[in-house]
């Protein structure tokens, strides 16, 4: 990739052939982490091989649609209800209202339901509304604060890391229009206590957002199975909206996500629909305006190709494997799991008195076997995401964690500077 400045890559002058092209392209590749390795836990969900090339097939299918109309491409239409159908029959919990939207993230579905708290928040009289989350919600949630001049109340979390109730309820005033639990939450993998935040939206007509990014398409097989008993769905009393991304444990490919609400009141806020340009009516229920309709098709052809029992069987294999996680951590000296996580992702710290620093363990894996693992701090931690395709990892990742963990002990700071999402700053 020539490029006259140091700074910038040039258009060339006279196009390069295809097969040019894609060889430059595999060869930028050269230094990215390589998932299939079973070593990068965090970022990549894998089904497996023939359902990364069912995705590449479907996205090849769509790749030149633009999912904004359709009514040009009703197909597009048909694939999204079907998707938002899907997360309806797993997170609806016997509601009949409940519906939604297709969104392009966990953190679409997420600026989507706080815009619509803004808008309630609003309709209620309220200048700047509050939304009350733990310090463990996600991060987009201060995005969509940011955006939508929403004041974001972060309450502490408990001993197992769980949203702080009392924290919470003592939080609450006129302005308040939200309270958020996540099912499970990203850093640490513990459901919120849901049922009483319900209670407590109830008690003070307040809306309640569960952010079932994580869970929302695996809480459900996990329950099926018998492995998960705590409820976290619309069969809630006073969950208002729900998230839940088909691109991480729906193993679909990137871009998709369902935001669900309990009635169509709530998600006409979501409608924007204008005449104030010249271009005609224009109406759309996303961020974006054109926008791809590959990744819809990917998601749909792989809920239909795993099929219930496709899922129950992924769900199965990757809750075993996280258990056998679990369980080896606890079994290094000086390292632990924090809380204890209610469904397949985890964060490993050090115990008080072990004079261990989890960066330079996270450095030491990273080095001696190329193993990648995102950091979390307060406390110092190592998050990982245990998928379908983590599964014949496991075993060589505890050997190599202890043999790390061994190394650095007694050794002071490690690598503190690798952040969970920097894109290029
Ligand atoms: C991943 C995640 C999000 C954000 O989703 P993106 O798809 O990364 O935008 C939000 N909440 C939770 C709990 C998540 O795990």
């Amino acid at each position: 990739m020539a490029t006259n400045d140091a700074r910038w890559t040039a258009i060339p002058e006279v196009g390069h052939t295809a097969d040019q092209v894609l060889a430059d392209l595999a060869a930028t590749k050269a230094h990215d982490r390589d998932w299939r390795s079973g070593k990068v836990f965090s970022l990549v969900y894998s089904a497996g091989d023939p359902i990364h090339e069912l995705h590449a097939e479907a996205l090849r299918l769509f790749s030149a649609e633009n999912g904004l109309n359709v009514m040009a491409f009703p197909s597009i239409g048909i694939l999204s209800r079907d998707l938002v159908g899907f997360a309806v029959d797993l997170l609806g919990g016997g509601v009949p209202t409940v519906n939604g939207y297709l969104t392009s993230g966990g953190t679409e579905s997420l600026l989507q339901t706080m815009k619509v708290a803004r808008d309630v928040g609003r309709e209620r009289g309220i200048a700047r509304p509050k939304v009350i989350a733990a310090r463990s919600a996600h991060a987009a949630f201060t995005k969509a604060a940011e955006l939508f001049d929403l004041e974001l109340v972060r309450v502490g979390v408990t001993a197992g890391f769980t949203l702080d109730l009392d924290q919470m309820e003592e939080a609450i005033d006129e302005r308040t229009i939200m309270l958020v639990g996540s099912a499970p939450t990203y850093p640490h993998g513990v459901i919120d206590p849901l049922e009483a935040i319900g209670a407590i939206a109830l008690e003070h007509d307040l809306l309640f957002h569960v952010d079932a990014c994580l869970g929302g398409f695996l809480l459900p097989w996990l329950t099926e199975l018998g492995h998960v008993t705590t409820p976290f769905t619309f069969a809630i009393d006073g969950v208002t909206s729900m998230s839940a991304d088909l691109h991480k444990y729906g193993y679909a490919s990137k871009g998709v996500s369902v935001i669900l609400y309990r009635d169509k009141t709530l998600a006409r806020h979501q409608v924007f629909l204008t005449e104030d340009w010249m271009g005609g009516l224009y109406g759309s229920t996303v961020l974006a305006g054109t926008r791809p309709a590959g990744p819809i098709a990917a998601a749909w052809a792989t809920v239909m190709r795993l099929g219930r029992q496709g899922y129950l069987e992924l769900a199965e294999t990757t809750w075993q494997a996280a258990r056998r996680l679990i369980a080896g951590v606890g079994e290094i000296p000086g390292l632990m799991v924090l809380g204890e996580p209610d469904m397949t992702v985890l964060a490993i710290g050090a115990t008080a008195t072990a004079g261990i620093n989890v960066f330079g363990v996270a450095d030491e894996l990273s080095r001696s076997g190329g193993w990648y693992l995102d950091r979390q701090s307060d406390p110092d931690a190592l998050h990982l995401t245990v998928h379908a395709g983590s599964a014949p990892s496991v075993e060589p990742f505890l050997a190599d964690l202890t043999v790390a963990t061994a190394t650095v002990t007694g050794k002071g700071e490690g690598d503190r500077s690798v952040p969970y999402a920097t894109d290029q700053l």
